[in-house]
């Protein structure tokens, strides 16, 4: 079994996909092809803002938009602490600190108290010059920007979303990616919408970022090619990787978004008497990167997860580590205390999940995990 069947999803699209990377090969326009133009609009109309400018990659994304802010050091960035470690990577990079605040223990998703505590501490302290806010779409639930955004008005932040894993979520009828004042995505394989290889995208209203933007991922370019007005990065999405998107996101708007989501039910359905299943808030849609439960500590879950690792059905960790505890951010200060990402991490389990998985699959998997945790008691 796989933990994301992307095999049986190429297998499914196999002739749309085919067809477009030929195409591209036959026109030779690898690179700013006019497929990335095409993806750009399709994916901007469908989050429901004004521009989509695709780059290389997620964390690219997220760190050009720390460039369009001007970033800088002496500046702090709010992230949260239970995350992928390129939310906080991507502040430090930019020779900003990186300020860690908690989540909540039911939607993994920022706690806005928490992050309000971070923000006055360090208003308090006076010696970083509070920026913005990164809120992540943890397993592919928007977070909570009602209240996000409450307190970046209340302090005067930016607030980015980092849509790398929300792709396809919403509120209400709002998308996710549409967002605070800027928001990112990544098309990493493994992502709600992947591609074959790295890519991702900012997704801003603002004309003036987005000619930034537009500029800065192509060298600074001016008026053309060869008039640079800036000193900026080469982060582009490959055309071959705009054209297989598209028939992708074809599938992810037809079914796929919608076939998750019923997977996500039969899980919580079969397990929700067994383990802590994950929340979804009210008037929340995940798009459900991940399907995450949470067990009653470290041992019952490596017991389950080596348990299942003999079925043949593999798990993932997401994340073992707190940001505050990664030896990269040694020396960085704590303004605040951490005490549901310490335990997530102790707990946590994430299942396999995608949107081919069938019913029978599922109730083998969640046959064993009942098994396995009665057998433990
Ligand atoms: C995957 C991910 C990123 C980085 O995306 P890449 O395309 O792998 O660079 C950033 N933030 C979060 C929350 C992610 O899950």
């Amino acid at each position: 079994m796989q933990f994301r069947d992307l095999k049986v999803q190429y297998t499914a699209l196999k002739d749309e996909i085919d067809a477009s990377i030929a195409e591209v090969i036959e026109s030779t326009h690898f690179i700013s092809g006019k497929q990335v133009n095409e993806l750009e609009e399709k994916l901007a109309e469908y989050v429901g803002v004004k521009h989509c400018i695709t780059c290389g990659n997620g964390t690219d994304a997220l760190t050009l938009m720390m460039m369009a802010w001007g970033i800088k050091e002496g500046d702090a960035v709010f992230v949260p602490d239970f995350t992928f470690f390129a939310s906080g990577e991507v502040v430090s990079y930019a020779g900003a600190t990186p300020v860690f605040y908690d989540v909540h223990a039911d939607t993994f998703n920022a706690d806005a108290e928490s992050l309000e505590e971070a923000v006055r501490a360090v208003k308090a302290e006076g010696k970083l010059n509070p920026k913005a806010i990164i809120a992540v779409d943890l397993f592919g639930q928007p977070a909570d920007y009602e209240n996000l955004q409450k307190v970046a008005d209340k302090y005067d932040l930016l607030l980015l979303e980092d849509g790398a894993q929300g792709f396809g979520g919403r509120i209400g009828d709002k998308k996710a990616c549409s967002f605070g004042d800027a928001a990112t995505t990544s098309f990493f394989p493994a992502k709600p919408l992947g591609c074959y290889g790295d890519g991702g995208a900012v997704f801003v209203n603002d004309d003036d970022i987005a000619d930034y933007l537009r500029s800065v991922r192509i060298h600074g370019k001016g008026s053309f090619k060869y008039d640079n007005i800036r000193i900026g990065v080469n982060s582009r999405l490959d055309t071959i990787q705009a054209a297989l998107l598209l028939p992708k996101f074809k599938a992810f708007c037809d079914y796929e978004l919608e076939d998750v989501n019923k997977v996500a039910d039969l899980y919580t359905a079969q397990l929700r008497d067994n383990v802590i299943t994950p929340v979804v808030a009210e008037g929340f849609h995940s798009s459900w990167a991940q399907y995450t439960i949470q067990l009653k500590s470290r041992k019952e879950r490596d017991i389950l997860q080596n348990a299942l690792k003999e079925k043949d059905i593999p798990t993932m960790i997401y994340y073992p580590k707190p940001m505050h505890r990664q030896k990269a951010f040694d020396g960085i200060k704590q303004y605040v205390d951490y005490p549901v990402t310490e335990r997530l991490c102790e707990t946590v389990l994430a299942l396999p999940m995608h949107p081919y998985l069938s019913e029978e699959q599922i109730e083998f998997i969640t046959e064993n995990i009942k098994y396995i945790l009665q057998e433990d008691r």
